[in-house]
């Protein structure tokens, strides 16, 4: 026979055992509401524009294209890719003279000024590097 005072401790301790998962719910809730931060990515390294400050940079709209009119107009001819079988042209930095005269014979505007490149091909700049490094 169980003792009043037996029963009384196992009753409560049964009452209780709830109560003992109560911390590992509130973990979880506490998760769902705060899960955990998501990792950073890096950022891409900026490229060394330095040597583009004073040159031109053929963009996005000669692909698909590649008229040659800017590379027959240049005086220095500075313009490279007519016969490669490249996406677009390109202009050496190290052979520009930035006379501008490409820009105004591209017919599908593609080139710009190097601090005029609009924002969405800015890409255009760095592909223009790795371009020449690879020479
Ligand atoms: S800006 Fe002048 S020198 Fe430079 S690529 Fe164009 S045409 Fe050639």
């Amino acid at each position: 026979m169980i003792k009043r005072r037996d029963f009384i401790k196992i009753a409560g301790a049964a009452a209780l055992a709830p109560l003992s998962l109560l911390p590992l719910a509130q973990d979880s809730a506490a998760q769902k509401a705060n899960p955990a931060p998501t990792p950073t990515p890096t950022p891409a390294p900026t490229p060394d524009y330095s040597q583009y400050s004073g040159t031109y940079i053929i963009t996005e709209p000669c692909i698909g294209h590649k008229d040659t009119t800017c590379a027959d107009a240049c005086p220095v001819e500075a313009i490279y890719g007519k016969t490669e079988d490249w996406d677009q042209l390109f202009i050496n930095p190290d052979e520009c003279i930035t006379c501008g005269i490409c820009r105004e014979m591209c017919p599908y505007e593609a080139i710009y000024p190097f601090p005029e490149v609009p924002e969405k091909w800015k890409s255009y700049i760095g592909k223009n590097i790795e371009h020449f490094k690879k020479k």
